[in-house]
């Protein structure tokens, strides 16, 4: 790993330095050579377990953790900041540069009463997401490997400290604005100061001007609008979307109890610490413009409030073509119209049939499957069998029919719909039975789901068990917050 001299350096006030503390028997539970890949790593060697577990020193190393806030539920929290992750600095790899961060290796200044650490579950929970959610085509930070070890840690129980080897385009979140900001150690010059390392940093078409920032921010908001609207295509539920979660750059970040839907659910909610939805998986698309004024805000000192506004303004639009550029082809609308009349007409399709999944319990990964297995051109179809509510299946499937025409390929259109409808997505009861066969010692079951998830459109004989809906024990898994 070829570690450069990371420019975040250039800000000291944005960091603290700080040096893993190390821990004990460090092994690999698992390992992606696909992010490997991205870095120009060959395989996971003994010098870089040493390293990447914090017990040797890595050279070209700058180990820092940053300084932010943010809005957590709703209400905001001055002083966060990184406090159980250690920034390695940028790796140079042949596609660019990624951040290197090692979630849970050890206390830094930001970890407040925590002990920096992440326990094996956790570790193993963000590793199978990031890399499932990229083979999913959705943006994501990525993740190297998990690094078990013997070092106890407390919660609940006594448990086994993991480290997680993150990579980052960035580790820019909203709330690093929102600290300076709202801070005392906050000014303008310092919001400046960041956006312009931002901007030159991951735009370098963008100028560090006020037409610059117009347009930065109106990428902001674009992107946004398209991680969401991605979740809600594939039934990607985050759970703690504060806003010291949010990537500047929209790629999902900071994993904790998310869960993919298995029945669908419009008010499915994933985290134990939010009785009130207010992360609910439908509540996701507003929640992103919260946060966005939230961003918006923050930045008011040096961007003209019209300009934030004009971009705020566009949220919405940009959510919604995201999301029909998504989801007509999980229904086969090969031909779009650019009118407004169409998309209002697309949406109402859409969400008739995802009302119809509601009512109906059904599992909105299967569902979305079955329609690889539909010849449009007939009368009755392969979905209508799950229905209970057949006469509103067929009122349903009746419209769909005339918005869709005839099809005159009916086998290509249907690998076409393999190639968008997903058969195997982590579910919740999965990653809970690899953790559990990683506490006893069997790390077949982890691996195996890390294969199965990385050609997710697959169809995978041997692997059929990994596309079944939870089991009683399963269903309704409601993760907490405790890492
Ligand atoms: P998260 O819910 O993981 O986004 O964490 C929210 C905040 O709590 C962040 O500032 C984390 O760095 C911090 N945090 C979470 N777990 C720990 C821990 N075990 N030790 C120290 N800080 C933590
Ligand atoms: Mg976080």
């Amino acid at each position: 790993m070829q570690l450069k001299q990371d420019f975040f350096e250039q800000l000291p006030e944005f960091y603290s330095q700080v040096f893993p503390l190390g821990i004990s028997n460090p092994h690999w539970l698992a390992w992606s050579q696909d992010a490997a890949d991205l870095l120009a790593i060959n395989a996971p060697t003994e010098s870089l377990l040493q390293g990447l577990s914090g017990n040797a020193a890595i050279d070209g190393a700058s180990y820092y953790a940053q300084v932010y806030s943010g809005h957590q539920f709703g209400g905001y929290s001055s002083q966060l900041g990184d406090g159980r992750s250690i920034i390695l600095g940028e790796a140079l790899g042949p596609q660019g540069a990624w951040d290197v961060a090692l979630k849970g290796g050890g206390p830094t200044p930001y970890s407040r009463h925590g002990d920096g650490r992440a326990v094996m579950r956790s570790a193993v929970r963000e590793f199978l997401i990031s890399e499932a959610l990229h083979h999913l085509h959705v943006p994501t930070t990525r993740a190297l490997a998990v690094i078990g070890s013997d070092l106890p840690v407390w919660r609940e129980t006594q448990e086994a400290a993991a480290i997680t080897v993150r990579l980052a385009r960035s580790h820019i979140r909203f709330g690093h604005f929102e600290f300076f900001c709202h801070s005392e150690r906050g000014a303008p010059d310092k919001l400046k100061q960041l956006l312009n390392f931002t901007i030159k940093q991951h735009y370098p078409d963008l100028s560090c001007d006020a037409l610059g920032y117009k347009a930065w921010f109106a990428r902001v908001v674009a992107d946004t609008a398209k991680m969401i609207a991605h979740w809600q295509t594939i039934g990607f539920a985050h759970g703690v979307m504060n806003t010291d979660n949010m990537s500047i750059l929209g790629d999902t970040f900071d994993f904790g109890p998310f869960a993919f839907l298995d029945t669908f659910k419009e008010d499915f909610i994933c985290n134990h610490s939010d009785p009130e939805g207010r992360y609910a998986f439908g509540q996701q698309p507003g929640i992103g413009l919260w946060n966005l004024q939230r961003l918006a805000q923050a930045l008011t000192p040096i961007i003209p409030s019209d300009d934030l506004v004009a971009a705020l303004n566009l949220y919405q639009v940009e959510l919604v073509q995201q999301y029909l550029v998504l989801m007509r082809p999980k229904l086969g609308l090969t031909t779009t119209y650019q009118c407004v009349e169409q998309d209002q007409s697309d949406l109402e399709l859409i969400g008739g049939f995802t009302t119809l999944m509601e009512k109906n319990h059904l599992d909105h990964t299967n569902t979305w499957r079955r329609f690889g297995l539909l010849d449009p051109n007939a009368c009755s179809s392969a979905l209508r069998d799950d229905f209970v509510d057949l006469n509103g299946f067929d009122t349903w499937y009746q419209a769909y029919q005339m918005r869709l025409g005839k099809v005159d390929e009916v086998h290509q259109w249907q690998v076409a719909r393999n190639q968008v409808n997903p058969k195997y997505v982590l579910r919740n009861y999965l990653a809970q039975e690899a953790i559990i066969a990683v506490e006893e010692g069997n790390l077949t079951p982890l691996h195996q789901l890390q294969k199965v998830l990385q050609t997710p459109f697959d169809e995978q004989a041997e692997f059929e068990h990994l596309a079944k809906r939870p089991p009683d024990w399963g269903q309704g898994l409601i993760m907490s917050c405790s890492s």
